[in-house]
Order: structure tokens, then sequence, then C-alpha cells
């Protein structure tokens, strides 16, 4: 852990409070599929300030008219959190951000400008003209907000020596939040961690002020991995998404991290109320037309119990095999019969729907569940189906044998 103990303000001791900076409705819509209308945007942001999250990034303002109008709506539909924009380097992107948040207080712009050689070749730009573009910006937004982000993007990839120049130009014109970013998902965690560690060392020498954020993508599965490990090694803030959604395989996903918050208190704790993440996983699942079903925390099958088991031992004792309390983050934890159900499963399962039934009986039930399995007839079987399959037990008479 290169934790730094020299460091000010928010590092109280080892656990420490995190920042939620969510952009879902940003870096989440960029994702294929994701467009969403901007009056379902509204109503995920009010959902986003019922699970408290600490900043909002609602769009990019110049990116297109609906942007710009979502994110004034947004500005009128919220009152708790900060909310932030996405501009890049230049004077028009900052104007437009201003012109969307002009009458909510708490503002604040996200500029952008690329540090790697991979993706600042686009701008056909030099090293010194980058950073020249990175002070610019900063020295302009600071007139309209008081809270500057900068991403120095494709951080990970870029050169130190980069990524110091540019950090230090920013840092001399005021910026409070400097963002590392991991924008093609190329880092592992232990090396990314050291980014971090070294970079914060190297900002806080020039303002011990200035937060750190860490923003990751998932294409190689490691978003929260990445995002972990930038918070042991410093990181004050997350950028996250409901549902993990966003550029090609996504974002950290906001559920992770906050259910690390909850499962780890000893590490970092965040401001978020866990019982609200549900509903806004459902609003965000249904605008977009995507979910993944094993997803952590919001997945419909991760709080469920099928093989006989596990049933058993949740039926004795919920910490057996449920490490994450359902309850917590809004949902109920849930008993599925299939042919690998077990008695104990079964009976609770009945009971729960109405029926008390004998060991036998139960035995019945996994038995013809199997039967339609083995047949091809079915292979999911839903309360409605189970209740069907009691009533007809009961209707026929069943003797167990
Ligand atoms: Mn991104």
């Amino acid at each position: 852990m290169s934790d730094s103990n020299n460091t000010t303000n928010y590092v109280q001791n080892i656990a420490r409070t995190i920042r939620i900076f969510d952009t879902t409705l940003r870096d989440g819509e960029q994702g294929a599929y994701c467009t969403m209308y901007t009056s379902e945007k509204i109503e995920i942001a009010k959902q986003l300030e019922k699970i408290n999250v600490d900043v909002i990034e609602a769009g990019f303002a110049v990116s297109s008219k609906e942007n710009f109008e979502t994110m004034q709506k947004v500005s009128r539909a919220v009152k708790k959190p900060y909310l932030c924009g996405l501009a890049r380097g230049i004077k028009g992107d900052i104007d437009a951000t201003y012109q969307a948040y002009k009458d909510y207080e708490k503002r604040m712009i996200h500029i952008f400008v690329p540090v790697s050689k991979a993706i600042a070749a686009k701008l056909k730009k030099s090293d010194d003209e980058l950073v020249r573009m990175a002070a610019f910006s900063v020295n302009y937004a600071k007139k309209y907000f008081d809270t500057v982000e900068f991403t120095p993007e494709d951080a990970a990839r870029a050169d130190f020596e980069m990524l110091e120049k540019v950090c230090r130009a920013v840092l001399n014109e005021g910026v409070s939040i400097i963002d590392i970013a991991d924008t093609v998902s190329c880092a592992y965690p232990n090396e990314f961690g050291k980014l971090i560690a070294r970079t914060k060392d190297f900002a806080r020498s020039i303002n011990p002020d200035v937060i750190i954020g860490v923003h990751c993508h998932n294409d190689l599965g490691l978003a929260l991995a990445n995002s972990l490990s930038a918070i042991e090694n410093g990181a004050e803030q997350v950028e996250c998404t409901i549902n993990g959604i966003g550029e090609r395989a996504g974002n950290c996903a906001l559920e992770q991290i906050i259910a690390w918050s909850i499962a780890r208190p000893d590490f970092f704790t965040t401001n978020a109320n866990p019982k609200e993440i549900y509903k806004a996983s459902e609003l965000v699942a249904k605008a977009t037309g995507t979910r993944n079903d094993f997803a952590p925390v919001v997945g419909k099958a991760v709080f469920s119990h099928k093989a006989g088991i596990h049933q058993h031992g949740i039926t004795n004792n919920k910490n057996s095999y449920e490490f994450l309390d359902a309850e917590k983050f809004g949902r109920k934890s849930e008993l599925v019969v299939g042919p690998h159900s077990g008695y104990h499963g079964v009976m609770a399962k009945a009971s729960e729907l109405g029926f008390s039934i004998t060991k036998e009986e139960a035995y019945e039930v996994i038995a013809q569940v199997s039967e339609l399995v083995r047949k091809k007839i079915q292979k999911r079987f839903s309360d409605d189906d189970l209740i069907k399959i009691l009533q007809n037990m009961r209707e026929t008479g069943f003797e167990p044998v």
C-alpha cells in the first residue's frame, strides 16, 4: 500500500469517504444501444440524487442540442449533487457547458485533453501545444466554474513525463480534480495503482488540496479492480455508471463500488444510499433496453439460490451462501426451483407460496421438474409454474410412497 500518510484533508485514516461521480448520463449513454430520451435521463438523475451520489455528469453540452437541453433540464430537476458537463479543451465547449448550467450553483466542468501519443495523434498537435491547450482551457473555465476537473485522456498509456507536464500546467491554473483515466482499459491493478500514487504525490506537491479521481473501462473485465487499486493508492473520487454501461464494454459499475464500501467499510466508505440503487438500475435497464442478469448487485439472478446444497444452507442461515445482504441493496433473496434443488429448498419455497408440504411431496416436485427438463418441455420455473404443480399434486391426491 502506497497510500500516502503525508497528504492532507481527505485521508483521515485508512478508511476514507470516496466521492461518487456518476457518468451514466454521459459516458454511459455513449455505449452502443444506450441512447436515452431526455425524459428518461431526468428520471434517472432524480434517482441518482436519491442514491446521494456526489456528482452527476449529465452530458456533453456541445455534442448535441438534446444533450444541452438535458443538462439544462436536469439542473432544474435536482438540488443536491454537483452537476458536471464534459468539454474538450476549447472555448466553445466550455461556453456551452456554462450556458447549460448557469443557473445551477453547484456546477462543475470536466475538461479532457489527450496525453497519449495514440490518441493525441488525431489532433495533430505537439506535446507543447497540448500542454498549452490544457492550461488555457482550465484558466478559461475558472471564470465560470469554481470546480474544474481535468482528465488527461488515456493517462494509462501516456509517458509519465508528458502526464506530469500537463498536470503541472492545469494545477498552476487552479484545477480542483485530476482524473486519471484508463480510457481504453489496458491497465492492470498493480501498475495502475502505482500510476495513481505517483500522480498524486506529484500533484499534491504543487497543490496539497487537489483531488485525484479515477475513470476506468471494462474491456478486460478490470474496471472495478483497477478502481479499487486506485482507491487503495489514494484516489478519492470514482467515476462510474449504473449497470456499468458505457463505451465498448462499459465503465466501472456504481453498484459494485458501493457494494465494496458496504461489504468492507474498513477499506472505504461513500455517502451513497444503497437501497436506492436497484430502482436506478431498473430505470437504466428500461431506458437502454440492456441488462445483464449476472451483474453483481443488480442482476436478476444474483440473490437467487437454485442448487440443493446452497438452498439447504440458505434456509438454515442466510449468511452461509450470501455474503452481500440483498435487503441492503433494495433486493430480496430468493429460492428458485430447478432439477438441482433439494427438499429443504422446495419445502421452504412451497411454504412461501402458501403450501405446507412433506419431504416426500418436495421430492415429487423435484421429480416432476426434472422430467419436464429431460423431455425438453420447460427449463425455467416461475412461482406460478410451481403453484400449478403443487395444486395439481393436491388435486390428483398425490400419495407419497
Ligand atoms: Mn470513458
